[in-house]
Order: C-alpha cells, then structure tokens, then sequence
C-alpha cells in the first residue's frame, strides 16, 4: 500500500456522541446534515479523568464543518492565528507520525489516540485530554488524525490566543456547549480548538 493512500475505517464508538450512544450526523453550530452532504467533517471531543478512581468524564463533544470550521479560524486574529499554526509546527510531526503508522499498517484507533501529539504524554497519565477525527460519512480517515492532545498542551495553546480570539471561542462554546457544572469552572477557559 502507498504512504498517500487514504486509509478509512468505520467509526469507532469512541468518536460516537455520548449523548446519543449514536454516531454524529449534523454540525453542531449551522445544524447541517453532514451525512446527506457527504461532506468531510470533524469530532471534538473532550474528557476530564480521576487517574486514582480510573473515573472518566466526556466534559463536551462538538462536531464541525468544513465552512464552518473556516469561518471561526477567520473570526480569530491573524496573530492568534500564526502562533497557533507556529506552536504546532514547532511541537508536533503529524506528517512523520503519519508514515510511520501507515508504514506498519497500523489503523487501529487507541494506537492513534494514545500519547498527545505535542508532549507524547500517554492518554492514562493526563488529567484531561481532547481527541479530534476526520470523517466523511460514517467513515473515519486516517490522515494526520485523529489524534489526542492533552491539557497541558491544551492550555499551552489557549495562552497563545488573544484575549479578543478567546472571546469569540468562548462566546462560541457557550452557544453549542452544555458543560457538566463540575466542570464548569475548569474547563471556563477552555474552548473548542480546530487546527
Ligand atoms: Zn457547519
């Protein structure tokens, strides 16, 4: 098999809604039916865990778009913007990350969303975590994503952001997200992230 070729799978549960136990069919902020369109999309999902309990809490799942996903990066402030795309760039080999799984024939999902592609810190060792796919249809691709990031890489990126940036991701989150009230006060500073 060729390193470009697309590998896609069926959508595994972790990328379901938890809500509905049921894979996602409609963007979560203009309410299109991305599975009528056959549009690729994106899941956002994010999990606050109690390594002592082995407790783990889905905090928000989100699903965007592609037109929508560009216009919330076009809402933020170009200098956000480059620091971000900066931030990964210097941090992350998606494209290596990417050879070397498809080199090995390695499309099972945990072994994708296992260590956080910025600090390489392992998905039972965080206290949060957010995990990102790509799909069209109700098929998941394995191209770059899906990947895991954890919360200190998380609040590493926020701090990147402008206060006018954050603003307009919070104001945003507030419209889509329902956040659980215990976790309300941690993750008040946290917002939905697409890069
Ligand atoms: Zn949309």
């Amino acid at each position: 098999m060729s390193e470009n070729t697309f590998h896609t799978s069926s959508i595994p549960e972790i990328f379901y809604s938890d809500s509905t136990k049921k894979p996602f069919t409609h963007c979560k902020v203009c309410q299109k039916d991305v599975i009528q369109t056959g549009e690729p999309y994106i899941i956002e999902k994010a999990y606050g865990q109690d390594l002592i309990k082995g407790k783990r809490d889905m905090i928000f799942e989100v699903v965007y778009c592609l037109d929508c996903i560009q216009e919330i990066n076009e809402s933020l402030s170009e200098e956000s913007r480059e620091r971000i795309s900066n931030y990964f760039k210097t941090h992350t080999n998606l494209d290596k990350r990417d050879k070397e799984l498809k080199k090995y024939e390695l499309f099972e999902i945990d072994i994708w969303l296992n260590n956080c592609i910025v600090k390489n810190k392992s998905i039972d060792e965080v206290d949060e975590f957010q995990i990102y796919a790509l799909c069209i249809g109700n098929e998941l691709l394995f191209h770059q994503a899906p990947y895991m990031v954890c919360g200190e890489a998380i609040e590493e990126v926020m701090e990147l952001l402008s206060n006018k940036s954050l603003d307009i991701l919070n104001d945003l989150m507030t419209d889509i997200i329902d956040l659980p009230p215990q976790y309300r006060e941690l993750f008040k500073t946290r917002t939905p992230m697409i890069f």
